[in-house]
């Protein structure tokens, strides 16, 4: 494959924001081993994505690799992520969409591993970011039921939490992405401390409607 200038300074770059979010995740002990992936969308029809079986603290920005939306792997010396199906089922779905990130964060992968959404509304700026996370059901990593199982909450939803699994996010950025994630797992930890504590008191409907009308004020004054 060849690229003119621009081409080239765009997947070299989103190469390097794949690696510094892959060590950011591994850092916060949200990808242990060689679990999670990361991708970005390099062009309309091409998404770059980490490779499988790779730490991520460890991953060099030549060891990406790009598909197709349909999957074919375009370049890369290393074989796509086996979970690249649930990226592009999201791509597909989501034109606004930029970017992927699947992980492990212990907390919400425990709500996960209970069969529990993230969906009451305790901590006001949940409300506002990601709003409920819904439960996907079970399905087995790296096979088509995997993205299929995700399909109904795709269109409304921007974090997921995958049943006995893990949670993803995406959004128009990598930095928005892992940022999604980080309050996925801010909130199941805050979630799991209100319950422990035995008194969690979620915020009243009145209190959300205001926090969504001033969410929705922030995104016009930032447009
Ligand atoms: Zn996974």
């Amino acid at each position: 494959m060849t690229y003119t200038g621009n081409g080239y300074s765009k997947e070299r770059d989103l190469s390097r924001e794949l690696v510094r979010f892959g060590r950011w995740l591994s850092r916060i002990g949200f990808t242990p081993g060689t679990s999670g992936n990361l991708s970005v969308r390099l062009s309309p029809d091409r998404i770059l994505a980490t490779p499988t079986g790779c730490s991520k603290a460890l991953l060099k920005a030549e060891d990406m690799v790009t598909v197709d939306l349909a999957g074919r792997q375009l370049s890369g010396s290393k074989k796509v992520t086996s979970e690249i199906g649930m990226h592009l089922a999201i791509y597909h779905a989501r034109a606004d969409v930029n970017a992927v990130v699947h992980a492990h964060p212990p907390i919400a992968t425990g709500f996960a591993c209970t069969g529990r959404a993230l969906d009451e509304p305790l901590c006001a700026e949940a409300v506002m970011t990601i709003g409920p996370v819904p439960l996907a059901p079970y399905a087995t990593t790296g096979t088509d039921n995997l993205a299929a199982s995700l399909a109904h909450l795709i269109p409304a939803h921007s974090a997921i939490l995958m049943a006995n699994h893990g949670a993803v996010t995406y959004g128009d950025s990598l930095l928005d992405a892992f940022l999604k994630m980080e309050t996925v797992e801010h909130s199941a930890h805050i979630c799991l401390v209100a319950h422990q504590l035995g008194s969690a008191r979620p915020l009243e409907p009145l209190a959300i409607s205001d926090l969504l009308e001033a969410k929705e004020r922030y995104a016009r004054n930032m447009h």
